[in-house]
């Protein structure tokens, strides 16, 4: 083993891939003479590499451009291209934790997403987003306006007219076959006042408190309150009280994928001190939606490495089904399940996959007896609101074509991912029909609750 490799500097180092805190609030940051200089530097090691041709279309839309120039090589690429690449990304982080091999502690210190996010973040500054996309990454403004029994039937109805959407596709670049998800008339905290107190005991284990705090997510929260349903059902089930937090805004997801820096801060300002004073009263935080697991576990402690109430949220942040396996372990977890689940087709959402706790949803659900799990571990091309973009949607279908195949052949009972959202984007691609599950309906259902 070469010296490099066992200080975990070279390539084919066997450390853990390091990752630098974002550097937002300095002014270099948003240098675009910097900046430029930089995707230019990454641009040409990912042109000597290749290795993430097929996880998206960033990767394929760079090596187009190089391999049309006339150099055939970065520096014969017009620079007024570079953010061509950025619009392909939606900051899914696999390339960073996947597959390359020079994120630091190599010396070479790439960090792709986060050069993304930077690019975004600059043209962000010089006020280059569209109101579209502003409007789309609004995800608790829109939520709030029209998840009400008078605006939530009005625009659901308008949304599944081929004729509203051709002109919504015309005015404001949503793709007209886009599926757009229904709004619901009673949210799901309204549906949860009534939740625990914050009295409620809950049994703790080694790692778990054995009492959540239900982070509702703006999508579980306006669109698809059962993701939050079910989550208590078999939480309540196996002991674990879940209450709400008194309020909550958007994680900043959304926020983060326009490099809105500053909405992501101002998210992170009302969100971060509530959860911060459940967890110092002993109670963790969970979220159905992985991209919102993620912002507490690993944006927002990059964008505020010194603040000592996101490190505590972090800590006590868990994707549900970490947290049922955790109970598992410590033997907290029922298994009085009463019904088989059959084969289950289960596509790993990338933004659960870089939480780096293994496959869990699926470990968890193979406790069912009567059940065969099919892993799909490949990127379903939805991505926040990548696949409604008039520009991208095509593309995204494209990128689902080799999830949904494999759903095909799965032959299976129920298809299900841990992101909502991808599993609807999934269904759009099979448009046999059927119904995708979530994994926490289907534990649900399993325990026959
Ligand atoms: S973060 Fe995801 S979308 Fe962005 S370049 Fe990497 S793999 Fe592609
Ligand atoms: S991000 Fe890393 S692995 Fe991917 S193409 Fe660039 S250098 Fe290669």
């Amino acid at each position: 083993m070469s010296e490099e490799i066992r200080k975990g500097q070279g390539e084919g180092s066997l450390d853990a891939p390091q990752r630098h805190p974002i550097d937002w609030r300095d002014s270099g940051y948003y240098d675009e003479r910097a900046l430029t200089a930089e995707l230019e530097r990454v641009f040409d090691i990912c042109h000597g590499c290749r290795r993430c041709f097929s996880l998206c279309n960033a990767f394929p839309t760079l090596f187009d451009l190089v391999d049309a120039s006339e150099s055939m090589e970065v520096d014969g690429v017009d620079k007024a291209d570079y953010g061509k690449v950025v619009d392909h990304c939606y900051l899914c982080d696999m390339c960073f934790m996947t597959k390359c091999p020079y994120v630091p502690p190599h010396p070479w210190n790439v960090d792709f997403p986060h050069l993304m996010l930077r690019a975004k973040a600059v043209r962000r500054r010089k006020g280059q987003v569209s109101a579209r996309d502003r409007l789309l990454s609004s995800t608790d403004f829109v939520g709030g306006a029209v998840a009400n029994p008078v605006a939530a039937p009005v625009v659901n109805a308008a949304n599944r007219q081929g004729s509203v959407r051709v002109v919504l596709e015309k005015t404001l670049g949503v793709h007209r076959n886009a599926r757009l998800p229904a709004y619901q008339s009673r949210p799901l905290r309204r549906r949860m006042r009534e939740r625990v107190g914050a009295d409620a005991k809950g049994e703790p284990t080694e790692a778990t408190r054995g009492r959540v705090v239900l982070f509702a997510t703006c999508y579980g929260n306006y669109n698809e309150p059962w993701l939050g349903e079910d989550l208590v059902a078999v939480f309540e089930h196996n002991g674990i009280p879940v209450t709400l937090a008194a309020a909550e805004r958007c994680c900043g997801m959304p926020k983060l994928e326009l490099g809105d820096l500053e909405a992501v801060a101002r998210a992170k300002a009302q969100n971060v001190p509530e959860l911060a004073s459940w967890v110092d009263a002993g109670w963790d935080v969970v979220a159905p939606v992985p991209s919102c697991v993620l912002m507490f576990k690993q944006e927002l402690p990059l964008m505020f490495p010194d603040d000592d109430a996101v490190a505590r949220v972090r800590d006590a942040a868990f994707d549900p089904f970490e947290y049922l396996m955790l109970r598992h372990k410590a033997n907290k977890l029922k298994t009085d399940f009463k019904n088989p689940l059959g084969r289950i087709a289960y596509h790993v959402a990338c933004h659960q996959r870089v939480q780096n706790i293994g496959l869990k949803t699926r470990d968890v659900l193979k406790l069912v007896p009567g059940t065969e799990v099919s892993v799909i571990e490949r990127c379903s091309g939805h991505d926040g609101t990548y696949a409604v973009k008039r520009e991208f949607h095509e593309t995204a279908m494209k990128i689902v074509r080799p999830v949904v195949n494999r759903v095909k052949s799965a032959e299976a009972d129920h298809y299900t991912s841990d992101c909502a959202m991808a599993a609807r984007h999934i269904e759009n691609g099979l448009n046999d029909g059927t119904q995708a599950e979530t994994p926490m309906a289907l534990l649900r259902m399993a325990y026959g609750l």
